[in-house]
């Protein structure tokens, strides 16, 4: 089996959306599951598209994952340098061997020139093609001074190949064009300078997106102008919105992974999550943890069509991963999400409200809306009660009679969670009403907030006074 050794090769354009992260998250399950060595590499070769910064964000959302390197950027390697920008004598280096064997010519034309080109074509609706445009001296370049593009010269023939993740595929001579290899800024295109280094890089395979499938006759035209070998192809399907009728995109939603992170979202969430979007082990598991994935991943269960984003996946995930932290690991994840008003809070008082909100919290950002109210009087609301399906149905005066009555059967009661439920039921029995209408009144009454974990556990952490408190408050307002 031949060494297996993966990249992630971003442009620094400023944002990672998860169709690039689950690039790299498959390229790194493959490497590590084989033993194999991942790669960082950056492709700096777009200047006008480049976004200060970028470099350090992409290395900080690997890490978010956990996504280490063996080599790259940021760590080195035998193969450096691995950012672009440093290797332009080495393209300019095969694109000389490729105008030594006739295999690339200068472009002469300018925009302008070339649009008009594209214009005849389109108007005798014949597709168009560079190649059908090849100066005269393309026949016998043999130096290029570096003030034009240089273009590789094609040779149209009929490709078939295999793609790991979509088979065996096949193009005819049709779609293969020239293209440019280096361009006047000096500068290689992305076409030519990923194929030069997956091939220095000893890459074994190339996972990316689909957006590169159309190119692939072209790349296949590449290698065996340069008398290379190709690495194994894997194309991954696109990421599609909720409804799947077409790509995710910002106005959908689609967030760079740090925000995720920003909102609450577990790096162990993101990872289970990205993994699973176009890729499953073939049973009904959803969730699964890193050392899993490294070991079921693999390459021929990544389906060939889109994957849909579901928000809602997401968001009931993190609740799963949220829930199996142990008591320690969610007091430190949630540092930075507390309402303001819990800062002056006792220890081990806010230690007793997260653990009861744990259950409730689908993303770390719902800690403030699940708890501000122990930290500080909230101010009655009654539109929530009239807006609520089953308490709207009431009048207000049972309202105030119903927690009358609970303040009066409260004000006898033990405030531990088992004796406060026993008395909420005692109170059922003796008002008539449903569950869902009397503990949905009596929380709001000392909640005032949109949800809030069970009542009887609130009760006991708010503790009497206060809750009897609110119960009066709520009476009076
Ligand atoms: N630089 C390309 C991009 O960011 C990488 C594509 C590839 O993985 O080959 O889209």
């Amino acid at each position: 089996m031949t060494n297996i050794r993966t990249r992630f090769a971003p442009s620094p354009t400023g944002f990672m959306h998860v169709g690039g992260i689950r690039t790299a998250l498959f390229a790194w399950l493959l490497a590590r599951q084989s033993n194999g060595r991942f790669v960082l590499r950056l492709e700096d070769t777009d200047k006008n598209r480049e976004v200060e910064g970028s470099g350090e964000h992409i290395i900080q959302c690997l890490d978010l994952l956990g996504l280490n390197r063996d080599e790259g950027v940021d760590v080195g390697g035998e193969y450096s340098p691995y950012l672009q920008s440093e290797r332009l004598d080495i393209y300019r280096e095969w694109a000389q061997k490729l105008i030594n064997t006739g295999r690339a010519y200068a472009d002469p034309y300018t925009t302008q020139e070339v649009q008009k080109f594209r214009e005849q074509a389109q108007a005798e609706k014949r597709p168009f093609l560079y190649r059908n445009h090849r100066p005269e001296s393309a026949e016998q370049v043999t130096t290029w001074d570096g003030s034009t593009p240089l273009r590789f010269k094609s040779e149209p023939k009929e490709y078939n190949w295999h793609d790991e993740v979509m088979g065996d595929l096949h193009s005819g001579p049709e779609v293969i064009d020239d293209f440019i290899l280096i361009k006047s800024d000096g500068y290689p295109t992305y076409n030519f300078a990923h194929i030069v280094d997956d091939y220095l890089m000893k890459i074994s395979h190339v996972i990316r997106g689909q957006e590169f499938l159309s190119s692939m006759p072209n790349y296949l035209n590449l290698y065996e102008a340069l008398s290379i070998e190709h690495p194994a192809f894997a194309t991954m399907p696109h990421i599609m919105n909720e409804q799947g009728n077409k790509k995710l995109g910002k106005r959908d939603g689609a967030k760079d992974l740090l925000d995720y992170a920003r909102e609450g979202f577990l790096p162990e969430t993101l990872l289970s999550f990205i993994a699973t979007l176009g890729w499953n082990d073939g049973t009904e598991q959803e969730v699964f943890t890193r050392d899993e994935l490294i070991e079921k991943f693999s390459l021929d269960r990544v389906q060939h069509s889109g994957a849909r984003f579901d928000e809602k996946r997401l968001l009931w995930m993190n609740g799963q991963f949220i829930r199996q932290l142990s008591a320690d690991d969610l007091w430190d994840r949630v540092a930075d999400f507390w309402p303001d008003t819990a800062n002056t809070a006792d220890h081990e008082f806010k230690q007793r409200v997260l653990s009861l909100a744990q259950d409730r919290l689908k993303t770390l950002c719902d800690l403030p809306t699940l708890t501000s109210y122990f930290f500080a009087e909230p101010e009655p609301n009654w539109q929530m009660i009239s807006d609520n399906k089953q308490l709207g149905k009431l009048d207000h005066a049972r309202h105030i009679e119903l927690l009358g009555l609970a303040k009066t059967v409260l004000e006898t009661t033990d405030f531990s969670a088992d004796a406060l439920q026993e008395s909420l039921n005692n109170l059922l029995e003796q008002t008539g009403e449903k569950p869902g209408t009397l503990f949905s009144l009596i929380r709001f009454a000392i909640t005032w907030a949109p949800f809030s974990p069970a009542l009887p556990e609130t009760m006991e952490v708010l503790g009497r006074e206060h809750t009897l408190q609110r119960l009066q408050k709520a009476i009076d307002s």
